[in-house]
């Protein structure tokens, strides 16, 4: 089928494609054709920002012994007279032979185990050592005071991390301490980025008449890269027809994503598009949306690899990739949080309104009330990088008629934290 329809089954299914879809349809779309990527074991030290692809459950108890939290003396809390005999001194990382009783202490230091028969540790402020005897300065020593129980972090069979967890700090750490290492997590996506246009080319070379610097492969790669992907390939496309489309099959071969940019609008040598539709091989599942920026987004599969190709305009390619392709790859990865954070905001100034749901470039923060506040960054071109600069979100302006005034809330989806009022 070509994009001239041949038959009226043919103009309806052109029709059918070219159907302008909401946002939210489009995501619908794609969520059907998401496959989750398989798990790998990695070494906890390579972890940091890979997700968790199945439950981590405690196989022991932590701490493995009650454990003292200061420097100090194990012992027997009942204990009342204030003068013992010091048995011994038990350090962390082995375990001495020695009771507590009435009268005996044990010099202990921090995540130290408490010797047997001591119930209590007190701090070695409240204490003074008088030859081989201590003083316990402290009226009523409570049992249980400053000793960490077996199992008072985390108990044998808890579930101490589930399957989806990103692995930040904290997250790695804590499998660390319950003795996972390698770790299964799940492979990284495998993209590929393309872009396309005669008019492109590369920065750091000179420029000739009608030309410009091919912006988005870097954006696209530095967005790929903040979500753990490995990008497979990133550079431009070859400008004939034919080599582009086998370029384009060697990358699907492989990839799990392909990513192209420009070449999807409405042009005569818009290569992408018309490589995408005519390979019988290849699914186009939509074209058109209502989203500004972003109308033309053409979203495709070729066996198990899904094809985005990206408007050219840099802010365009940069807002779909945030629509539409970060929450896929997150998905594929099977991370628990897929969805930036969508919170009501107060706008600050009245804002244009467009037929299709906008995204806005928009800086929010939080104003003296502790409520959130948002403003765009001004001209909001599709061809204006800037405008991203120095924003924090993307401000959802859905279609309507009038302006949104002054006051009025929408919703942001942030990109980072609020900022603070300046
Ligand atoms: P297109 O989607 O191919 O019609 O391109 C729309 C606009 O984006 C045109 O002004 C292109 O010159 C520009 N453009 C296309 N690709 C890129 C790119 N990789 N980097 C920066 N601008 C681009
Ligand atoms: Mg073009």
């Amino acid at each position: 089928m070509s994009d001239t329809p041949n038959n009226v089954a043919d103009a309806d299914a052109i029709r059918e494609l070219d159907r302008m879809r909401p946002p939210d349809e489009a995501r619908a779309i794609i969520d059907r054709t998401i496959q989750k990527l398989p798990p790998e074991m990695v070494r906890l030290d390579e972890a940091a920002w890979r997700v968790l692809a199945a439950d981590l459950v405690a196989l022991e108890d932590h701490p493995p012994f009650a454990a003292s939290t200061m420097d100090g003396y194990a012992v027997f809390a009942d204990d009342s007279s204030p003068w013992r005999e010091v048995i011994g001194e038990q350090n962390a990382g082995n375990v001495i032979d020695a009771e507590v009783t009435d009268g005996y202490t044990v010099r202990i230091m921090t995540g130290a185990p408490v010797p047997r028969g001591a119930d209590a540790v007190v701090p070695v402020e409240a204490t003074e050592l008088a030859e081989d005897h201590v003083v316990i300065h402290q009226e009523d020593v409570q049992p249980g005071a400053n000793i960490r129980p077996i199992g008072s972090d985390v108990r044998k069979g808890d579930l101490v991390l589930p399957a989806g967890t990103i692995l930040g700090p904290a997250e790695v750490g804590l499998a660390a301490n319950m003795g996972f290492n390698p770790v299964m997590v799940s492979r990284r996506p495998r993209v590929s980025v393309l872009s396309t246009g005669d008019e492109l080319v590369e920065p750091g070379e000179p420029l000739g008449p009608g030309q410009i610097r091919d912006s988005n492969r870097f954006s696209l790669c530095a967005a790929l890269q903040a979500e753990g992907c490995e990008i497979a390939f990133s550079g431009q496309g070859p400008d004939n027809r034919d080599e582009l489309e086998a370029f384009l099959r060697r990358r699907m071969a492989t990839d799990d994503v392909v990513i192209t940019s420009g070449g999807v609008s409405m042009g005569d040598l818009d290569l992408i598009k018309a490589i995408l539709f005519d390979a019988p091989d290849i699914d186009v599942h939509f074209r058109r949306l209502y989203l500004k920026p972003g109308k033309p987004l053409n979203f495709a599969t070729c066996g198990n690899a899904l094809i985005f190709g990206l408007p050219g305009n840099p802010v365009s390619s940069l807002v779909t990739f945030e629509v539409f392709i970060r929450p896929t790859l997150r998905q594929m990865m099977g991370a628990r949080e897929i969805d930036r954070p969508r919170p009501p905001v107060i706008l600050e100034h009245e804002v244009q309104a467009s037929d299709r749901i906008e995204y806005q470039r928009g800086i929010v923060s939080v104003n003296d009330e502790g409520r959130l506040v948002a403003r765009n960054s001004g001209k909001q071109q599709s061809s204006r990088l800037a405008s991203f600069v120095g924003t924090n979100a993307l401000l959802v302006i859905p279609p309507r008629e009038s302006p949104y005034a002054a006051g009025e809330s929408v919703r942001a989806m942030m990109l980072a934290a609020p900022f603070a009022r300046p």
